[in-house]
């Protein structure tokens, strides 16, 4: 296991899953009723941009980088507005020096009633995040691999919240193994919310990982791929969210916000694409 997210945190590929994982838990909370968040790849939990990992990379400089301190449009206040809330919860003084991952933004927008799950298999990054969350009695870290949270962990007693799949395909085979998380995730818990990032590098792979998600007929079901330069199968060109069951407000968000957050991103050439039957 070499990859360690601490290199790439606050990257424009954090900014769209954080957006879109932040903009869900928003909606979620406005119920009373008890939800839980299930991150089966959680990573470290909070990244320090001054590090020498985030220095020797410098990602976050493009991603959260270009969006902290900015007065932003409207149109992009309301879909960045519950993450960018986040990253200033955990920079109290207004300096951009942490960034939450997607555990310290679920847990910062989590009621007393609610739950997180988090399970991360990097010996280091599971025990950092062990002792993050060791006084808060919501948070259940698990050392464990979380390809069986699907299986162990759905549906959750709660009955209500969301799954976040966020493997960091190091290994071939990690967009057929979404798949399959995701098949066996929503015959355990067809009322779940799902996100499933994937990486957009080669366009074949990316091809065929589209049809195999379609070919589960799964309703409600939303994919949001952003792509900040041309797809060229050697380097990371964009990314992407394969969402399930989100709010039906989120694709006409996400539309409104996709001109002006390329501008502010300062990607004129940057594509927000849409697609599955709650487009
Ligand atoms: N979800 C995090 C966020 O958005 O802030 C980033 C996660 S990072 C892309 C992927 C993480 O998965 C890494 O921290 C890696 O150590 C961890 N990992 C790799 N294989 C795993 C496995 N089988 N089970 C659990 N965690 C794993």
């Amino acid at each position: 296991m070499n990859y360690r997210h601490a290199y790439h945190a606050g990257n424009p590929a954090d900014v769209i899953k954080h957006a879109v994982l932040a903009y869900v838990i928003a909606h979620l909370v406005q119920k009373p009723a008890p939800l839980r968040v299930i991150d089966s790849h959680a990573g470290a939990g909070l990244y320090d941009l001054t590090s020498d990992a985030a220095e020797r990379t410098g990602e976050w400089v493009e991603g959260i980088g270009r969006l902290w301190g900015r007065d932003l449009p409207a149109e992009l206040e309301a879909f960045l507005g519950p993450w960018l809330d986040q990253v200033a919860g955990v920079n109290p003084d207004g300096r951009l020096r942490f960034y939450p991952g997607s555990p310290e933004i679920a847990r910062g927008m989590l009621r007393d009633v609610d739950g997180l799950t988090l399970c991360e298999l990097h010996p280091e990054d599971g025990e950092g995040l062990a002792d993050l969350y060791r006084r808060d009695r919501r948070v259940k870290v698990i050392q464990r691999d979380g390809w069986l949270a699907p299986k162990a962990f759905l549906p959750p007693k709660e009955r209500r919240g969301l799954i976040l799949i966020d493997p960091p395909f190091e290994q071939k085979g990690d967009y057929d193994r979404l798949v399959e998380a995701l098949a066996e995730g929503h015959r355990r818990w067809a009322s779940g919310i799902f996100l499933l990032w994937y990486p957009v590098k080669d366009p074949a792979e990316v091809k065929r990982f589209h049809r195999a998600i379609a070919g589960l007929a799964i309703p409600k079901s939303l994919t949001v791929e952003a792509i900040w330069r041309p797809v060229d199968g050697t380097r990371l060109s964009g990314a992407g969210l394969v969402t399930v069951n989100a709010p039906y407000t989120l694709a006409p968000a996400i539309r409104a916000a996709s001109r002006s957050l390329w501008d502010v991103l300062g990607v004129p050439a940057g594509r927000l694409l849409l697609s599955g039957d709650a487009s």
